[in-house]
């Protein structure tokens, strides 16, 4: 047990009583409540979120470089060595490859595609639209972030769907303050979706993350029905949305990785990495 005098279990160097102890006490109240208390070893601390910026910094130049690349014409690899030299350059890693092992650096996601595309020797053609999908590891921080990129021209319904899935994001970002629920970001995502006549995918969330490429918790876009985990300054996680124009049920095709559309409609997916602050939140990137 740690007193009041006791220096703060966060690394702050400051007294329990003067950091931490306010917090956990409210903690207590809400798991009493059913709420789940996040681990300590999900906040991070002030060193650790300036790892996280430097990291991001790699992360938001390459997604902010990367959209002049794709037109008709260019491959999903030719994207793919785009992230990988860009990354190695700035000192960084591409998290994705080699995880779970994932071939490539990044994703590719194109139309039907919902998340986890491998980049390939398939040239985007003139109406494609594609999410990539980006995350670094700089000296042990991940900072994870993806966007809609159009190809040439794109239908209206496609647009619509881009944009809903941005709006999803930007909602659930909203929901994001000390002691809400992560259950509100997908109850909030979820009712303005269905509202635009769209669905919202299931088997993916977003996820805590920083330390690792993955770490708890789970971060639903739909009404699960649960209580959830509580969020607390200092806590980093992911929200990615990935809307679908029909249903929301997928196929994980042979390669293990690649999860389309059952229907094979369009589905679209924007995120970004957030910090709670002591206010709300801020994007990371
Ligand atoms: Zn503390």
């Amino acid at each position: 047990m740690i007193s009041r005098n006791d220096l703060c279990w966060c690394g702050s160097q400051k007294k329990y009583k003067k950091c931490h102890l306010q917090i956990d006490e409210k903690l207590t109240a809400l798991e009493q409540e059913g709420y789940i208390r996040p681990g300590r070893h999900l906040v991070m601390n002030e060193k650790d979120i300036e790892g996280l910026r430097k990291s991001a910094v790699i992360t938001k130049g390459i997604l902010d470089q990367v959209g002049e690349r794709v037109k008709p014409g260019v491959t999903t690899d030719e994207i793919d060595a785009f992230v990988h030299q860009y990354t190695l350059e700035r000192g960084g890693r591409p998290a994705p490859l080699g995880y779970h092992g994932f071939p490539k650096s990044c994703c590719t996601s194109i139309n039907e595609v919902i998340c986890h595309g491998i980049p390939e020797n398939r040239a985007l053609k003139e109406g494609d639209i594609i999410n990539i999908d980006v995350t670094t590891e700089l000296e042990g921080y991940f900072t994870d972030a993806s966007r809609m990129f159009t190809v040439g021209e794109v239908s209206e319904k496609a647009q619509k769907i881009i944009d809903c899935a941005k709006d999803c994001l930007e909602i659930g970002m909203a929901q994001v303050k000390p002691f809400a629920s992560f259950s509100e970001i997908g109850l909030a995502i979820e009712a303005y979706a269905i509202s635009k006549g769209f669905s919202v995918v299931r088997d993916f969330g977003g996820h805590g993350i920083g330390k690792k490429f993955h770490e708890d918790p789970h971060v639903s876009h739909y009404d699960t029905h649960q209580k959830g985990m509580i969020m607390i300054p200092g806590m980093v996680f992911t929200i990615e949305p990935m809307i679908n124009e029909g249903t929301y049920k997928l196929n994980i095709l042979e390669d293990d990785w690649t999860a389309v559309t059952r229907d094979g409609k369009l589905s679209a997916q924007w995120e970004h990495t957030i910090l709670v602050t002591d206010d709300g939140y801020e994007i990371l990137v």
